[in-house]
């Protein structure tokens, strides 16, 4: 039926009428005489001063409002210029309204081309501004929406603007390219304006009902031509004089909803604001209040407006450096329209950081929630990073939540991910509800394509009846504006369109939650097909974080003994400096965890910060360490080496000792002095014919003259059971070698730092082999003793070399590659890749709290995308009764294909960082071939090892030989030991199930421990749990599920 009232256009001319409507409101051409000029029909001009602000980015850091509106303002004028980049210009603005604009909005009016925020006179953050070349996100502030007599003035504004865009500052105008350093930005705009409200109005009408008919029209919809028609007698009418027959037309049309069954957006504002990426910290800290000061505004304004924002850390910027707008969002907050959603210090990388490091995340989140907000995150909100671990579910369900966001698994390049609501489970089996917003966006503009596109393209019709709709400029931050929100209104329930109704993350998931029947279950990990370079861009990121994790993990250890010996009332003023420092090396860690940070996909400037920021987490953790070692140990008098074992179960290892080589014994997580211990077999090392041979007793390996490993395998073991040699009587075909050097074209279709594309693999160059042209040195002998053998060999190419120490040592089942290297290259991957003689279709991975199982065929197009995978200390190639690992210290990208296992090494991508990953590296790997599953070898303590060196600690001779904490049986991996969060001095000990087995342990505690608790993430006392206690021994009697994580809180004395 024709809507009554509405006039149809006088000819059925869909190409005249659509178009006319778009014209009428957003023309470049005709703006004088349709609807765009008569918005403004008044501006006055505004009184500049400015003041450049001294220094580059973060210089602002050391202003205060109240200083710099004392500084010398110098007059200007629009047209002028500011820069260069990263620098910061304050200017002052003195006007008068005039009096016959009594009743109207007036509006501040500003273009520089730049971010800038508008202050009050007395010092108030009042709204962010954004504009650039080509777009006007925020190009205006509202001074007043009904101007009174007698209020005229003068008034005084400040301007904060800074000489960066909204994505920071590339030269070329590509976004990801490197910032030029001496952009200048052109002021274009600065008056004040009157507002016609009705032309304001009647324009948000038209342009809804444009994209309605636009939309639906095309849909062969005859609603879409209900609103065309609407629309286009709203022109007639306004060009005949009649605004408000138009405005009447355009109430009457979205007064018609919609029925009981149609879909329902829950419209959330937000800002998705990166901490780092084409700008440094110190912006996002701005980025942050010019954010959250807009969005008050707007909710002074729209009372049903919500906004969510994530990331504690954030936060946490907003309370420090902007205590005043802080006090406000507070308020907001407390009315729940201003809602903390994730739970997560930060919004982390989903692959890379370990599994204590989640928990961190949200600990520290929680935490800073809680105490400053009174709130506890109920969602795990991660919209855009990069992949997502299959532990993800099982550390949700250890910090409480049961609830995920995320939208990023749109961008996968092969596959379509089959829902967007889904039951998670994770690797130990246990599940959350996971939400995918169906626009698959979380920077929504309120648009009748977007609302009609997210109903859609959901997965799940017919199955849920709710998808939450994320609106607001983001990444750069920004979020919603006042068109957004009057769009919202106008979609909020009319016929044709999705109803639109502002809801908090709570009633989206509580509504999810009611439609959960209807959801499919996906089991494992989210794998991004795509971003795969982010593994192994910026290894420094990669190896001061996991570097980091260790040392933070060595000293909580170390601090928890030291409660053990001083006792809880003695250690109080070591633990409360000591916890304050962790938690500030913890905030340290977890800030460079970000979603570009530790990926390697910011911009070059952020990285000398970021490893700023991890050695002083490192020296924290160490400091930290120390002291509590002086507190065990006792610091007076004579001291000598005291060797400390941070790892539950016993060692026997090379270190050096005095400078030399020496094959000690340390107890489980407990110490020993360095006495020298006899091998159970020396290690040798003989050439013949240009071959090493090297073997302790353990593993044999033959390396060529090309530093390739021809031959590896377990002493004892069945002589077919060899790495690199095909077993006699099969297919002769190509030599095996382990340790190929091997480099690979790496230019991605379009995102540098992030991509390495499934084609690089169709470009390989083995650097050490007789055919690759380039110059290697033959392994020359460096060590050659009982205790360790080492060869070294080394290749130059390119722009770069590559020197590597093959190493075995005493008792050690694994041999070493110990490499450096000087890398120069540009748009190159290389990899360490070490083709076997396995015959097996999986590999394992090591990942957060566990390891999962990949296929290393590509069977699908689901097995075929995953050329490039994420993994943490090893990944395991086996057959049931033997197989290899390999380890390594700080690496994290991995490729499984047939019988061949690579590891990543270094790229070389030019944007956003052109400088990214040149100069020196150094890192260590491992081969470690062994008999029967990896869980039989103990792949996974090998691994552990292989990271966790034992430390050699100062402390007088008498302490010796004695183990703190030991774990009784097989399965259960102690991972954590440290004081609880609250200062109590109780002890928070968390342990998972590494073997993918039920596994019964005992906890052996030499601790005078008085009470028992499971605990969560939060350190939340749970159950008792029974304890016996035994001539000073502490034994508990735990069992887990595969993969489970378990946390107990214990009390001493
Ligand atoms: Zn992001």
């Amino acid at each position: 039926m024709s809507d009554p009232g509405v006039q149809a256009s006088l000819h059925k001319n869909l190409k005249t009428t659509l178009p006319r409507i778009n014209n009428y409101i957003n023309s470049t051409r005709f703006r004088e005489v349709n609807l765009v000029d008569r918005l403004y029909p008044d501006s006055a001009s505004v009184e500049l001063s400015h003041w450049a602000l001294p220094g580059g980015s973060g210089a602002w850091e050391q202003w205060t409002f109240n200083t710099i509106v004392t500084q010398t303002f110098t007059p200007v004028s629009v047209g002028s210029s500011y820069g260069p980049t990263w620098t910061t210009h304050w200017f002052r603005l003195v006007f008068s309204i005039p009096d016959e604009w009594v009743g109207s909005e007036v509006r501040l009016r500003w273009a520089s081309n730049s971010e800038a925020a508008v202050w009050s006179e007395s010092g108030q953050l009042l709204q962010g501004l954004s504009t650039g070349t080509s777009y006007m996100y925020r190009p205006d502030y509202t001074l007043t929406t009904n101007h009174q007599l007698g209020q005229t003035g003068p008034y005084t504004l400040y301007v904060e603007m800074a000489a960066n865009r909204l994505f920071g500052a590339s030269g070329d105008g590509d976004n990801i390219s490197p910032p030029s350093p001496d952009l200048y930005f052109t002021l274009s705009r600065a008056e004040i304006a009157r507002v016609d409200q009705q032309v304001y109005k009647l324009t948000r009408d038209l342009e809804v009902l444009y994209q309605l008919a636009d939309k639906l029209v095309d849909l062969g919809d005859q609603r879409g031509y209900q609103a065309l028609y609407t629309a286009n007698q709203m022109v007639n009418s306004i060009i005949a004089g009649q605004d408000s027959v138009a405005s009447s037309l355009a109430d009457e049309y979205f007064s018609k909803g919609n029925g009981s069954r149609a879909h329902t957006l829950a419209v959330m504002g937000n800002c998705h604001i990166d901490s780092a990426w084409l700008w440094p910290y110190t912006e996002t800290k701005r980025k942050v209040a010019r954010s959250f000061s807009s969005q008050l505004a707007l909710m002074d304004r729209y009372p049903e407006h919500i906004f969510v924002a994530s990331q504690a850390q954030q936060w946490q910027w907003c309370k420090q450096y902007f205590p005043e707008l802080w006090t406000r969002v507070k308020e907001r907050v407390t009315e729940g329209r201003f809602i903390p959603v994730g739970g997560t210090w930060v919004e982390m990388d989903g692959n890379i950081p370990s599994g204590e490091s989640f928990i961190r995340q949200f600990l520290l989140g929680q935490k800073f929630y809680q105490k400053e907000l009174g709130i506890t995150c109920k969602e795990f909100w991660l919209p855009d990073t990069f992949g997502y671990s299959a532990q993800i579910p099982a550390l949700m369900n250890h910090m409480g939540l049961k609830r995920f966001l995320t939208q990023k698994m749109s961008w996968s390049l092969v596959n379509k991910f089959p829902h967007h609501n889904f039951t998670w489970e994770g690797l130990d089996g246990s599940t959350v509800l996971a939400h995918f917003p169906p626009g698959d966006s979380y920077v929504m503009s309120v648009t009748v394509e977007e609302a009609v596109r997210t109903e859609r393209n959901l997965q799940d019709k017919g199955r849920a009846s709710t998808s939450a709709f994320l609106f607001g400029y983001g990444d750069g931050g920004g979020g919603p504006t006042q068109d957004m929100l009057e769009r919202t209104r106008r979609l909020a329930d009319t016929d044709g369109c999705p109803k639109a109704t502002l809801m908090t993350p709570d009633q989206l998931f509580t509504q999810l939650e009611s439609d959960e029947h209807n959801f499919c279950r996906w089991v494992g990990e989210l794998y991004l097909e795509l971003h795969n370079g982010t593994y192994t861009t910026h290894a420094d990121m990669k190896r001061l974080c996991r570097r980091a994790e260790l040392e933070l993990r060595d000293a909580e250890l170390l601090l928890s003994q030291a409660i053990v010996v001083l006792g809880v009332t003695g250690v109080a003023q070591l633990l409360q400096e000591s916890q304050v420092a962790l938690e500030e090396a913890w905030q340290n860690v977890l800030l460079n965890q970000f979603h570009d940070v530790l990926p390697g996909s910011c911009i070059g400037m952020v990285y000398p910060e970021a490893q700023t920021m991890y050695q002083q987490a490192i020296q924290a953790a160490n400091t930290v360490r120390d002291n509590a070692a002086a507190a065990i140990f006792g610091s007076s008098g004579e001291v000598t080496d005291i060797l400390v074992n941070t790892l539950p179960w016993p060692r026997v290892e090379v270190v050096t000792v005095g400078g030399n080589p020496t094959l000690v014994s340390v107890p489980s997580m407990g110490t020993a002095l360095p006495d020298s211990q006899t091998p159970s077999s020396q290690v040798t090392l003989t050439e013949v014919d240009g071959t090493f041979v090297i073997e302790n007793g353990l593993i044999r390996a033959e390396i060529d003259s090309y530093g390739r490993v021809t031959s590896l395998r377990v002493i004892g073991d069945d002589a077919d059971h060899d790495v690199f040699q095909r077993p006699p009587g099969t297919t002769s075909g190509e030599q095996l070698f382990g340790n190929q050097i091997v480099m690979y074209d790496d230019e991605p279709l379009y995102y540098d730092a992030w991509d390495v594309m499934d084609y690089h693999l169709e470009t390989p160059v083995v650097l050490n082999d007789a055919d690759s042209g380039y110059s290697v040195s033959s392994p020359v002998v460096v060590e050659n003793t009982p205790l360790l053998c080492s060869v070294r060999w080394g290749v130059t190419f390119g722009s770069s070399t590559f020197t590597q120490d093959i190493q075995l040592t005493a008792d050690c089942p694994h041999l070493t590659f110990l490499t450096s290297v000087s890398w120069g290259e540009n748009r190159k991957i290389i990899k360490a890749l070490h083709s076997t003689s396995l015959y097996t279709n999986i590999a394992s991975f090591d990942i957060q709290f566990g390891h999962l199982e990949r296929p290393t065929h590509m069977n699908t197009s689901w097995d075929s995308a995953r050329y490039e995978v994420c993994g943490h200390k090893w990944a395991d190639l086996s057959e049931p009764d033997w197989g290899v690992a390999v380890l390594n210290d700080c690496k994290y990208g991995w490729m499984a294909r047939g019988h061949t296992l690579a590891l990543s090494l270094l790229r070389s991508p030019k944007a956003p960082d052109d400088t990214a990953d040149m100069g020196n590296h150094t890192f260590k790997y491992a081969l470690l071939p062994h008999q029967g599953t990896l869980q039989e070898a103990g792949v996974v303590q090998r691994a552990y090892e292989f990271n966790a060196p034992i430390l050699t600690i100062q402390a007088p001779p008498d302490r010796g030989l004695e183990s703190w904490v030991r774990v009784l049986g097989q399965g259960v991996l102690l991972h954590t030991v440290k004081p609880a969060e609250d200062g109590s001095g109780a002890v928070i000990l968390r342990m998972y199930e590494c073997n993918g087995t039920r596994s019964k342990v005992t906890l052996a505690l030499e601790w005078p421990v008085t009470s028992v608790k499971e605990c969560n993430g939060l350190e939340e006392a749970g159950v008792d749990v029974p304890f016996v206690q035994d001539a000073g021994t502490t034994s508990i009697n735990l069992a887990f599920t595969p993969f489970s994580i378990k946390a107990l809180r214990l009390t001493l004395q």
